[in-house]
Order: structure tokens, then sequence, then C-alpha cells
């Protein structure tokens, strides 16, 4: 339905920042051998650290974060990108089911058919 569409993009619309993939929380050690997060007994590491880890064309791109504005706009962005994820699966429930209601899909063949015709393969 047009109406639902229409609410669904201007939703879509509204959604900024929107950031791929997810935020990792660490505590780390640095260089200096004397530092006391190197400390045996009562480590005291250096952090919070965040991790922003996400995949730009299949790689693993890392990039860290410290806790501010930033990283704000990026814990926004992962919500907002589940929201745009929500939102476009329910357009594509719409869509689908708009294209059976059509007549454009085509006639669903009986299972049986379906497993002579993988075996034919
Ligand atoms: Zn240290």
């Amino acid at each position: 339905m047009a109406t639902a569409r229409t609410r669904i993009w201007r939703q879509v619309m509204e959604l900024s920042p929107v950031c791929s993939g997810s935020l990792h929380e660490q505590y780390l050690t640095c260089g200096k051998a004397t530092c006391g997060c190197h400390d045996r007994k009562e480590p005291r590491l250096h952090g919070p650290y965040y991790l922003w880890r996400r995949h730009i064309d299949g790689k693993q791109v890392n990039r860290t974060l410290r806790p501010g504005p930033q990283l704000e706009r990026v814990r926004e962005g992962i919500a907002n990108y589940h929201q745009l994820q929500e939102l476009l699966g329910e357009w594509l429930v719409q869509e689908e089911s708009q294209v059976l209601e059509s007549g454009r899909a085509v006639a669903p063949s009986s299972k049986k058919n379906f497993k002579r015709s993988l075996r034919r393969r």
C-alpha cells in the first residue's frame, strides 16, 4: 500500500547518522614496562576504549574511539542501522504480499515437481 510505503520511507529518511558494525569495550596495556597497567597483582588497565568494528567491501575495518561525542554518534548510528533494517524488512513483507496480490507471482509448483526438477540438474 502506498500509504504504508510512504510511512516507512519517511522514517528511513529521518534516520541519521547510520553506522554499520558493532562496538566493543576494551581495556588495554601500554608500551611502558613500568606503567601500572603492567602490575602483576593489580593491573590498572587503560580505558575504556571502544573498538568500532565494521566491514567495508568485505574487509574488516577497526577504529578505536575514546568516550565522547564521536563515540556517541557511532553508537546512535548503529542503533539507527538496526532500525533501518527493521523498516526495510517491513517494507519487503509489504512488497512481497503485493506481488502475490497482483497476480504477477509465478504459479507455485508442487513440492513433488520441485524435487524432480532438482534431481534432473
Ligand atoms: Zn600503561
